[in-house]
C-alpha cells in the first residue's frame, strides 16, 4: 500500500499516519518530523529548515524532494509507505510521479483529510508532542494521565514553535495556496478519497479504513 495523507495543519495527518502505520506495519514518512529531527540535530540543512518552518512557508522544494527521494529508496519502503506532509506543491507532486515511475510503482491512494479552519486554529494550539518518541497528544481532545507527560514513554510533553497562532494563520493560507491544488491533480488520476477531518480520531481512523480497504 503506497498512500499519501493531505490535508491542512492540525487536520490530523500525523495521528491517523501513526495508527495506519501500528495496523499495516508499513513506514510513516513524515517530512515535518524529519526536518524537525534535522533542527534538533543543529545541520546545516536544519538551520535552513527552520527560517522558513518559524516562518510557517513552505520550504525549497528541490530540498523536500531530495530529502524524500533518499528516504523512499530505502528498504523498509519497499512494500509501501504513508506519506505524512509530502507532496506540498505541484511540483512535488509531480516530482514524487517520476521517482515512483522509475523505480515501476504508483501511489494508490490520496486520502484528504478535512478541517475547518476554525477547528484547526483549536487544534494546533493545544497540540503537544513527546520530545521522546513523537507521540501527539492535545490539552483537550486527548489529554495525557499527567500533565506534560507522555503515557507511551515518559519523555516531556512540548508545544512545537511554530503552533503559534500567527504561524498558524500563515501556514493555513500556504495549504490553500500551495497544498490544496495538488488534490486537483490526484482527482484528476482517479486517487482521491475525501475524508471529514471533524469526528473523533476512531471515526476518522474508520472512515480512513474503509476507503482505502485496509
Ligand atoms: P503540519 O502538518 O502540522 O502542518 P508538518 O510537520 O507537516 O506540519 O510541517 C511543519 C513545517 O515543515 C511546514 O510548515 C513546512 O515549513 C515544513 N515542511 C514539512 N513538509 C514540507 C514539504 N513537503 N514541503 C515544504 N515544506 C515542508
Ligand atoms: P497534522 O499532522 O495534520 O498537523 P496532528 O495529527 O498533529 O495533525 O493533529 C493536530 C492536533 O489535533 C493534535 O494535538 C491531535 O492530538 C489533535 N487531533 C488529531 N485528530 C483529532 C480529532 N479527530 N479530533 C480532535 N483532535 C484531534
Ligand atoms: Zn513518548
Amino acid at each position: 500500500m503506497r498512500m499519501i495523507l493531505v490535508g491542512p495543519p492540525g487536520a490530523g495527518k500525523g495521528t491517523q499516519a501513526k495508527r495506519i502505520t501500528e495496523r499495516l506495519g508499513i513506514p510513516q514518512i513524515s517530512t515535518g518530523d524529519m526536518f524537525r529531527a534535522a533542527v534538533k540535530d543543529g545541520t546545516e540543512m536544519g538551520l535552513k529548515a527552520k527560517e522558513y518552518m518559524d516562518k510557517g512557508a513552505l520550504i525549497p522544494d528541490e530540498v523536500v524532494i531530495g530529502v524524500v527521494k533518499e528516504r523512499l529508496s530505502k528498504p523498509d519502503c519497499a512494500k509501501g509507505f504513508i506519506l505524512d506532509g509530502f507532496p506540498r506543491t505541484l511540483a512535488q507532486a509531480s516530482a514524487l510521479d517520476n521517482l515512483l515511475k522509475e523505480i515501476g510503482t504508483a501511489i494508490d491512494h490520496v486520502v484528504v483529510i478535512d478541517v475547518p479552519d476554525d477547528d484547526l486554529v483549536r487544534r494546533l494550539s493545544g497540540r503537544r508532542t513527546c520530545r521522546n518518541c513523537g507521540f501527539m497528544y492535545h490539552i483537550e481532545f486527548n489529554p495525557p494521565k499527567k500533565p506534560g507527560i507522555c503515557d507511551r514513554c515518559g519523555g516531556e510533553l512540548y508545544q512545537r514553535d511554530d503552533d503559534k497562532e500567527e504561524t498558524i494563520r500563515n501556514r493555513l493560507k500556504t495549504y490553500h495556496a500551495q497544498t490544496e491544488p495538488i488534490v486537483e491533480f490526484y482527482s484528476s488520476k482517479g486517487l482521491v478519497r475525501k475524508i471529514d477531518g471533524t469526528g473523533s480520531m476512531e471515526e476518522v481512523e474508520k472512515a480512513i479504513e474503509k476507503e482505502i480497504g485496509a
